[in-house]
């Protein structure tokens, strides 16, 4: 466009200049004309003298060869001389070397009475140059009369549009483009020689003709009315057909300007560009859209197409939607009018990175005619060098889902992460381990990142294939809960449970994997497995019942004892094996135990299904849940009616022997009394006789009388003793006695019988007096007993009594031993001894008299004394009674000592 108003204005600028030289060349020419006339017919010298003197221009006189006769003031002015020196001078001498060449054919014409105007470079005194129209003419005297016109700034002004001019048309004529002037019937006025290498028409050839000439047939109207429009004032580009000298044809594209002065049409300037090969493409592919229109319409993606200039060309009605313009408005659009503000700078950016080769894809806002905008994805490629074909397709709904997916991503990122269960990512292809969270890491003893880095094998037990079948399987929803032994990273192998499913990440099927530890889990079961054969076989039966009372639970042995088969428990209450006979108080107390979270314990005398009555220990105790609520009751039932009828016997037999007993205890009491009265009579009527009596002999019988009684006496008295200790009718008291004079006494009596054995009998005390609370007439019976078995149980040698106090404590213990050189005693014996009626040597070869109650008497004596008695002896090595008691406080009552006490007697070897 602006090369076409630089066109006109040079174009207008050298037509006015014209027009002003034709003028004054017009005049000045009138002028010389009027002058030669007035010269040849008036030849007046005074009208001669006074134009010469009033002329505004220089007017000279020479002969024809030059010399000059007369000139005026202005040629002084012009040339630098004075008049004198002009007169000596030739004209050439006025002008340049450059205009002198074409002087001989001046003169030629002014003698064939030419008149002639020139411009020429003439030359001043001082040597300066400069233009002047010389206008010529001879006259009739044979000089020629010259008028001389500084042109000197016109001509410079002419050279200087002449040059830009030339300037200018160089460009013109160099543009790619044709530059045309038409006038107003459409002649071509002037028209670039590019015009050749678009038609092959020389320039020549074309101006002066009509436009309409070369333009086809089928585009004529069209250009026809272009020009209409021109001549109204509008001009448009159009694109029309050219037909070639060679009936070739070539597409243009003309863009024309009127040229409008004063209302008046001038005609148009106008530029005319070679478009073939682009039209050409564009009707293939107006053509190959034709031929893919259903395609393109039926494509999913917009589809547009556009020139290099981003201009829509061609779209898809899906682009229209997209867009919401109508097919029509669209195709007048260009590509930035789709763009947001702010963005078009990146079309253009875009545009130098899409060669030819390339296909672009990029994301941005796509803006509808509304102005509202959305996401599009694009992409770019060129179809040729001049249009670029579009992929546009609406990722709204993409973006939506993204942001979803962004949002889901970081729940599931959190929940994965975060979460307390082992949870793992992994690929099924492969068994690698995409993800794994921190509680799969604290599992398995590895940090994520190692875990990471692994294939599932690594902590499998299985091999490689039968991991990636389990996968498999996982993916294809076959099998996704799996039991199977995972390694730890310390190698400790644990059961675990797994969930996978197949989950989609990033476009990646892979598996998301749950593991549980069941390695506890397992040992439950285990246990609960062996805790329900417990229960199952127990020897005990067990009930469970839910906190309504109604049965839930009962074991075999249940079902064999009370009759009642599992499907007739299930369901029941317990009130089925109420027999009545156990008091409403022993219910109430335990329930109230028992939901009170309490276990209770009782008998219960329940009834079978047979009616049978049947005894139960019951142990009752509720089942808690985890927060601690009652949900059930366990009752453990021991079936102890073998045990109560056993007990009820051992009762009774008890008692019988209490009976008894007693009963025995009565009768020897009796007979004791009933057996000692005639042994008084015997034993003190044969003590009177012996004194009567003189005769040795029968002295000796009367003797063996009254020994026989006193052993009988003896004997009578031991067992009323032990009667009375067992009947609780013997008495202790204690008093504070010398001890060195009780064992004194009681071996006086004894003294008598050792000698006639000739053996010593002797005590042995540290002092004479030794004071010991205690009971002395039990003092007398222990020591007695104990004294009469050493004599009778020693032959040789004799008995030796000693007296200890030891101090304990602050603690009085009195020993007094009792030790002889008899028979001895065995070890297995030792115990024996002190059971009643039991000695060494029994049955009816025994060799020592006795009874067999002394030791056991001793024993209970002792008891009373809360004293003990040690023995010593072997056979052979005599025997040693050592008894110790201890000092008993005298102000203690009698009724303080039991029969039987707490203290044990000691029998040491
Ligand atoms: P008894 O002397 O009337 O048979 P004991 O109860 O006094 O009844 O004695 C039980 C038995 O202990 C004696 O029969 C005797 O075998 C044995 N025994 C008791 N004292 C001695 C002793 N000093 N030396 C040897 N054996 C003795």
């Amino acid at each position: 466009m602006l090369k076409v108003n630089l066109l006109s204005i040079l174009d207008l600028s050298s037509f006015s200049f014209m027009l002003h030289n034709f003028a004054l060349i017009f005049f000045t020419l009138v002028i010389l004309l009027l002058i030669a006339l007035l010269h040849r017919q008036i030849k007046s010298s005074k009208l001669i003298k006074s134009y010469f003197d009033e002329s505004s221009d220089g007017i000279l006189i020479s002969d024809i060869n030059g010399q000059i006769i007369r000139v005026n003031k202005i040629i002084c002015k012009l040339t630098g001389y004075n008049k004198n020196e002009l007169l000596k001078m030739n004209l050439t001498e006025l002008i340049d070397e450059k205009s002198l060449d074409k002087l001989p054919l001046q003169i030629g014409r002014l003698r064939n009475e030419e008149a002639y105007i020139i411009n020429r470079l003439l030359k001043k005194k001082d040597g300066t140059k400069y233009y002047a129209e010389v206008s010529a003419i001879l006259m009739s005297e044979g000089n020629v009369f010259s008028i001389v016109r500084d042109i000197n700034i016109q001509k410079q002004t002419q050279i200087a549009l002449e040059e830009s001019e030339k300037k200018y048309r160089q460009i013109v004529e160099n543009l790619s483009e044709t530059v045309y002037s038409l006038d107003k019937d459409g002649n071509f006025t002037f028209i670039t020689p590019a015009v050749g290498t678009i038609t092959g028409f020389k320039a020549s050839e074309i101006v002066g003709r009509n436009f309409i000439d070369f333009i086809c047939e089928e585009d004529r109207s069209l250009v026809k009315k272009e020009f209409e429009q021109n001549k109204e004032g509008y001009y448009h580009p159009i694109e029309y057909r050219v037909a070639l000298p060679n009936s070739e044809i070539k597409w243009v594209r003309s863009s024309s300007k009127p040229v409008i002065e004063n209302n008046q049409f001038l005609g148009v300037h106008g530029i005319i560009k070679d478009i073939t090969e682009k039209k050409l493409s564009e009707i293939a592919l107006k053509e190959s859209e034709e031929k893919y229109r259903e395609l393109i319409e039926q494509s999913a993606d917009g589809i547009l197409i556009v020139n290099d200039n981003y201009d829509i060309i061609l779209v898809n009605n899906y682009i229209c939607d997209l867009l919401g313009y109508s097919k029509e408005e669209i195709l007048k659009l260009n590509v930035k009018d789709t763009y947001v503000d702010g963005d078009v700078e990146n079309l253009y950016k875009r545009k130098t990175l899409l060669d030819n080769k390339t296909v672009l894809h990029f994301e941005r806002l796509a803006k509808r005619k509304d102005g509202t905008t959305f996401p599009v994805e694009i992409s770019l490629k060129h179809i040729n060098k001049d249009y670029i074909q579009g992929i546009m397709r609406d990722i709204s709904e993409r973006k939506k889902a993204e942001l979803q997916l962004r949002n889901n991503e970081e729940r599931y990122r959190s929940l994965f992460h975060k979460n307390l269960s082992v949870m793992l990512l992994i690929d099924p292809a492969t068994g690698n381990i995409i993800d794994a969270n921190q509680s799969a890491a604290k599992f398995y003893g590895y940090t994520t990142e190692e875990l990471k880095r692994m294939n599932i094998e690594r902590i499998s037990i299985l091999n490689l294939d039968d991991v990636l079948n389990i996968l498999h399987n996982a993916v294809i929803g076959k099998n996704n809960h799996q039991q199977l032994k995972h390694v730890m990273s310390d190698g400790t192998v644990k059961d675990v449970e797994t969930f996978m499913s197949p989950i989609i990440l990033k476009d990646r099927k892979v598996l998301y994997g749950i593991v549980n530890d069941i390695t506890e889990k397992l040992v439950a079961e285990e246990n609960l497995k062996k805790l329900s054969t417990a229960v199952e076989q127990s020897p005990v039966s067990i009930l469970i019942t839910d906190t309504d009372g109604k049965i839930f639970y009962v074991n075999p042995k249940f079902c064999k004892l009370t009759g009642y088969s599992v499907e007739e428990a299930i369901g029941k209450n317990p009130r089925i094996l109420k027999s009545g006979k156990n008091s409403q108080k022993t219910y109430e107390e335990l329930w109230a135990a028992v939901t009170s979270g309490k276990t209770w314990h009782g008998e219960l005398l329940n009834k079978k299904k047979n009616g049978d009555l049947y005894w139960e220990n019951v142990t009752i105790s509720p089942i808690k849940n985890s927060v601690g609520i009652i949900t059930h009751y366990v009752a453990v039932k021991e079936d102890i009616t073998k045990q109560k009828e056993t007990i009820k016997e051992l009762t009774e037999a008890k008692e019988k022997a209490e009976e008894a007993s007693r009963l025995k205890s009565n009768f020897l009491a009796n007979m004791s009394h009933e057996l000692r009265t005639p042994l008084v009579g015997i034993l003190g009527y044969s003590e009177l006789l012996r004194n009567e009596l003189k005769s040795a002999e029968l002295k000796e019988w009367t003797d063996t009388i009254n020994e026989s009684g006193q052993r009988l006496l003896d004997t009578l008295n031991q067992i009323l003793d032990l009667t009375k200790i067992e009947t609780d009718r013997f008495e202790v008291e204690i008093i504070k006695v010398d001890i060195v004079e009780t064992v004194s006494e009681v071996i006086k009596l004894f003294e008598k019988t050792a000698f006639k054995k000739d053996l010593f009998l002797k005590a042995v005390s540290g002092e004479s007096h030794i004071y010991f609370n205690t009971d002395p007439n039990l003092i007398r019976l222990i020591l007695s007993n104990l004294i009469s078995n050493a004599i009778k149980f020693t032959h040789d040698g004799g008995i030796d009594v000693s007296i200890f106090l030891n101090q304990k404590n602050e603690k009085h213990e009195l020993s007094i031993s009792v030790k002889d050189t008899g028979i001895g005693i065995p070890n297995e014996k030792h115990k024996l001894i002190f059971e009643e009626f039991r000695q060494v040597s029994e049955g009816l070869n025994r060799g020592f008299e006795g009874s067999g109650l002394g030791l056991t008497l001793v024993k209970k004596y002792l008891e009373m004394l809360k004293g003990r008695i040690i023995l010593n002896s072997s056979p052979g090595n005599g025997s040693e009674f050592i008894i110790k008691l201890p000092d008993i406080n005298t102000s203690s009552s009698t009724n303080q000592f039991s029969t039987h006490p707490k203290h044990s007697i000691i029998h040491t070897a």
